[in-house]
């Protein structure tokens, strides 16, 4: 495929159509089309409404705990100095983590969270309803729900219930109820379905908050947006602490809101690389990984055009990952745009290598990193030593891995 223009900004999208290029948009059921204007509507009304700003600041700063700290991982720049000098490379990039896992709730996923359910509130929706894989954006969406007095219902694959019973509890002690669904493999895709379902159906009192910058237009604008202040603030806080921007970012991807809130404020920045982290899972060879830019095709799901793992028939496959929360089996759109474009790069990273990046940010940083956040980490262990040492390197530490020592125990083959 040739590759698009490159625009003079990578930072205008998407157009009117809600269209990055050839992907995102809105592909949903007619029935949907008034619930989706009138959502565009008031988006367009608050995003730069003063008092809507001072409501999501106030409450992302007393609520959620921000801003979040931009730390200098010193025990991992120095580990990784050893690495380079053992290889006579003599270098090692200064990295440093933006701390997301300090947010309440865990990690980044509170950003979106809040900032949508003052967006339901404007609106005048009385219930909320969220569809959740790994439970991460469930437990987020029951929270809100429950600090705003909104009932909430989860939609949550059968499959995933039973895998993420801890998250499951938790949304129920938030006062949501999780509605399993038994459709298809019982998983994410299944969940994502049956949540536009029941919004078309409720389409009065119900608002869909939806985890991830995918989804029909909109969705991918605004959570990109919600996201931004990780970007936004991790720019300001490296030109105060360091005088000048980072060489490198990484971020993981999953439906990429973590990566885009990280990267949005730096796209024009044209000398910083920028490079986004998919799951390889057990390798990109056969089907147990979740890699939808590297390994797979555009098509149409969650209402919109994107990168997709799909078999020969078009069919979409459940992704795998050793990181739950990273089995989302597309991608954001802009991601995609920012692929063809090549203005990301888009790299993928194995189970393996994640656990490896978990263990050691855990014992020279006294940090335990999600799984999913592992992920980037690995691969700033791959580059930072062949890097100069006045270089910087921002990893997105996208949240705390508390959630996931069961797996990291099953992995070890250790009992807890
Ligand atoms: C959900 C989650 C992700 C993946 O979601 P994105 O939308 O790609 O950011 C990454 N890290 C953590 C800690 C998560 O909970």
């Amino acid at each position: 495929m040739d590759k698009p223009a490159i625009p003079n900004s990578f930072r205008t999208g998407p157009d009117e159509q809600g269209m990055f290029g050839i992907f995102g948009g809105r592909f949903v059921a007619e029935t949907l089309m008034p619930l989706i204007l009138d959502l565009e509507r008031h988006w367009n009304e608050v995003k730069d409404d003063p008092d809507f700003k001072a409501e999501l600041t106030d409450l992302s700063t007393h609520y959620a705990g921000r801003p979040s700290k931009l730390y200098f991982a010193e025990g991992l720049t120095r580990h990784l100095r050893e690495v380079s000098s053992a290889k006579g490379l003599g270098g090692g990039a200064k990295v440093y983590f933006k701390r997301e896992d300090l947010n309440h709730t865990g990690s980044h996923k509170i950003n979106n969270c809040l900032g949508q359910i003052l967006l339901a509130k404007r609106m005048g929706k009385k219930r909320i309803i969220a569809e959740t894989g790994a439970g991460q954006h469930g437990v987020a969406s029951a929270t809100v729900a429950a600090r705003f007095g909104f009932p909430c219902v989860v939609y949550m694959g059968a499959t995933d219930v039973a895998r993420q019973s801890p998250n499951v509890f938790r949304m129920k002690l938030l006062g949501a109820e999780v509605r399993p669904v038994t459709a298809g493999h019982g998983t994410l895709k299944d969940a994502m379905n049956e949540a536009l379902r029941d919004w078309v159906t409720n389409v009065e009192d119900t608002y869909y908050l939806i985890g991830t910058a995918a989804g029909p237009h909109p969705y991918p604008e605004l959570v990109r947006d919600f996201q931004s202040v990780i970007g936004t603030e991790a720019r300001a806080q490296i030109l105060e602490q360091e005088g000048r921007l980072p060489d490198t970012i990484i971020a993981c991807v999953g439906g990429g809101s973590n990566a885009i809130g990280l990267f949005h404020p730096f796209l024009d920045d044209k000398d910083v690389r920028i490079i986004g982290i998919e799951a390889g899972g057990r390798g990109l060879d056969g089907i147990e990984h979740c890699a939808s830019m590297n390994a797979g095709a555009p098509g149409v799901l969650h209402g919109n055009r994107t990168y997709l793992l799909q078999d020969a028939d078009g069919q979409i496959m459940d992704g795998h990952s050793i990181s739950a929360g990273l089995d989302y089996p597309g991608v954001g759109p802009e991601h995609s745009w920012l692929r063809d474009t090549g203005r990301v790069e888009y790299v993928p990273i194995l189970d393996d290598e994640a656990l490896e990046a978990f263990k050691l940010t855990t014992r020279v940083e006294g940090i335990i990193p999600a799984l999913e956040s592992a992920h980037a980490i690995a691969h700033a262990v791959k580059i930072v030593p062949a890097m100069d040492k006045d270089q910087i390197v921002i990893v997105n530490l996208s949240g705390r891995g508390d959630k996931d020592v069961h797996t990291v125990a099953n992995m070890l083959g250790m009992e807890i």
